[in-house]
């Protein structure tokens, strides 16, 4: 028997899975796919290309993580971008952020020159509470007295705050991204640049209350200690699972590939290991889940074991992140209108959507329709910067886009003909900004919503494993009563991104998972 078992070799769940047999258990990782890293693999997609087939850029991966499981001497390297980004406008002038963001917000507005280091300070002091908060394991959010200790830490790390952040924090939990930018930028090519990173991975407007948190989320990483900053891992971000999978290895941890879980075993309300679909037992002491909520209440654990409260709370779970993602095989480098000479902007996350109000046409269109006409679209073209992933010469670009909804409407399919049309619509956006670019496509893969779910097992194709807005965080991630891993049958507990701090390449829900299985280990109660 082992002593844990851990569902899913996502990159949390192989954190999870190496913290554990460091501390002397024995471990194994079931995972479905043959290939380790669920969201945060690199693939092959065209003869001679390779990619980041899921996430594409790294920032938010803890360093602790980095450190203790040493992925460096594990043969990760990571690299920063020249610049952070490029956002071309549709008059043809563009914006570059980075090295020298505030003479690039003057060419638009001298105001929002003017206001760019108090905005950028103000969300740094309240990024670092957060960072704190990300690393603590929140309360359950079932409301007992062992709530307390988690909760009183929390509460200082707000009350640290100054006053005047404290509100803009509360804006930004409770208000929408576009109503906060609207209070310290005029230029509309200004505020896409930040908005965008409200709209990743949620269907929503910009202007949709609740947006604001997720502009946040993206901005409490760091890369080689750069804070906030972006980067691109060599070899693509299957390069950190690889890492992660090697770390593991070298713990003890045994690792099954191809190996789907069809069923959590829980014997008097106990879970006691697992089925696999092809009808093995594997029986273990404890288990922890790295797939999402959705799949894991939806399909492996029987609804005899699930109390009202959390069937009732899984009904009204929001999942379904409205993202298409793509991968080029290019030719040669694209030339944009706006800056057709190749330079460090073309190394830089490219934002293909020049004002919120098209971020908020992309998603009105969706909730008619199905797709956005004109999708909101980054582009990275991280051969620039790593030439292990294309021939000579050419380049792959990989291609985030949001808004299409995880369900077409009238019940039409995500069938090949939808992938393509979203697809099209993609190229469109992006042949609008960088004419030509079609020209240069010599292979490509498309990934719908439903691909997603279908590939990685995300669930309604969202690539948090739940939204990231306030009903859905800290102790009430998933759910009220789920936030500290623990889950109602005991020896089950998350592990995934559906546990705090949620989504993106953090590798913290897994380790504070880790964590909190240890303590209990401790007082004999995990
Ligand atoms: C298109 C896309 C773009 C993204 N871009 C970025 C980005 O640029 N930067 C960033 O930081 N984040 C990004 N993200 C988000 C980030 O990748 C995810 O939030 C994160 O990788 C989730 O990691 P995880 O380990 O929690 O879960 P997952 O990566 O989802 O891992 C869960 C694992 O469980 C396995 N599994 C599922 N069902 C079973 C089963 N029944 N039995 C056994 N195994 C099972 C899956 O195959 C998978 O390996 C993106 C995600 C997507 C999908």
């Amino acid at each position: 028997m082992d002593d844990a078992l851990v569902i899913g070799a996502g990159h949390n769940g192989l954190v999870c899975a190496w913290a554990l047999a460091r501390a002397g258990m024995r471990v194994r990782v079931l995972e479905r796919r043959e290939l380790v890293g669920g969201a945060c693999v690199t693939e092959a997609f065209a003869p001679g290309f390779r990619n980041s087939t899921a996430s594409y850029t790294v920032s938010l991966l803890a360093p602790e993580v980095l450190r203790e499981m040493e992925l460096a001497r594990h043969g990760l390297r990571l690299v920063l971008r020249p610049e952070a980004n490029f956002l071309p406008t549709e008059d043809g002038r563009s914006l570059l952020a980075g090295t020298r963001t505030a003479a690039e917000f003057a060419k638009f507005s001298a105001a929002d020159a003017e206001a760019l280091p108090r905005y950028a300070a103000m969300l740094e002091r309240i990024a670092a509470a957060l960072r704190a908060l990300a690393r603590r394991i929140p309360p359950s959010g079932a409301g007992g007295l062992l709530d307390l200790p988690a909760l009183v830490m929390a509460a200082r790390e707000v009350r640290d705050l100054a006053h005047a952040d404290r509100q803009a924090l509360l804006r930004l939990l409770s208000g929408s991204a576009a109503e906060f930018l609207d209070g310290w930028f005029e230029a509309a090519p200004v505020k896409a640049l930040f908005g965008f990173d409200s709209i990743v991975g949620t269907w929503a407007s910009p202007f949709t209350p609740g947006t604001g948190y997720v502009l946040l989320h993206h901005l409490f990483g760091e890369v080689n200690g750069v804070k906030g900053a972006w980067g691109h891992a060599v070899g693509g971000m299957g390069a950190i699972t690889q890492a992660m999978r090697a770390a593991c290895l070298e713990a003890g941890v045994a690792i099954e590939t191809g190996t789907p879980v069809a069923r959590v075993l829980v014997a008097g309300g106990r879970a006691q290991g697992v089925e696999t679909a092809d009808g093995r037992i594997f029986a273990a002491r404890l288990v922890a889940a790295g797939v999402g909520p959705k799949l894991l209440f939806g399909r492996l654990v029987a609804p005899e074991h699930q109390p009202d409260w959390l069937v009732e709370g899984m009904r009204g779970y929001r999942s379904g992140s409205a993202s298409f993602r793509m991968n080029l095989a290019l030719s040669a480098l694209p030339r944009f209108a706006a800056r057709p000479e190749p330079g460090p902007h073309l190394a830089s996350g490219i934002i293909l959507s020049p004002s919120l109000e098209w971020m908020d046409r992309a998603w009105r269109d969706s909730v008619e329709t199905g797709m956005a006409r004109a999708p909101i679209v980054e582009m990275l073209i991280p051969s620039l910067l790593d030439d292990s992933l294309a021939p000579p010469g050419c380049h792959v670009a990989s291609l985030f886009a949001q808004h299409v909804a995880p369900r077409l409407p009238g019940g039409r399919p995500w069938d090949a003909a939808a992938r393509a049309e979203a697809a099209e619509r993609v190229l469109d956006v992006v042949e609008r900004f960088a004419p030509g670019l079609r020209r240069l496509v010599v292979g490509q893969l498309a990934l719908s919503p439903a691909d997603l779910e279908e590939r990685f097992g995300l669930a309604d194709g969202d690539i948090f494993h739940g939204a990231m807005q306030l009903p859905q965080l800290w102790a009430a991630r998933p759910l009220l009563g789920l936030g500290s891993y623990r889950t109602p049958v005991a020896g089950l507990w998350l592990c995934g991104a559906g546990a705090h701090p949620g989504g993106g390449v953090t590798g913290l829900p897994g380790r504070n998972a880790a964590r909190a299985i240890l303590a209990a280990r401790r007082l004999g109660r995990a």
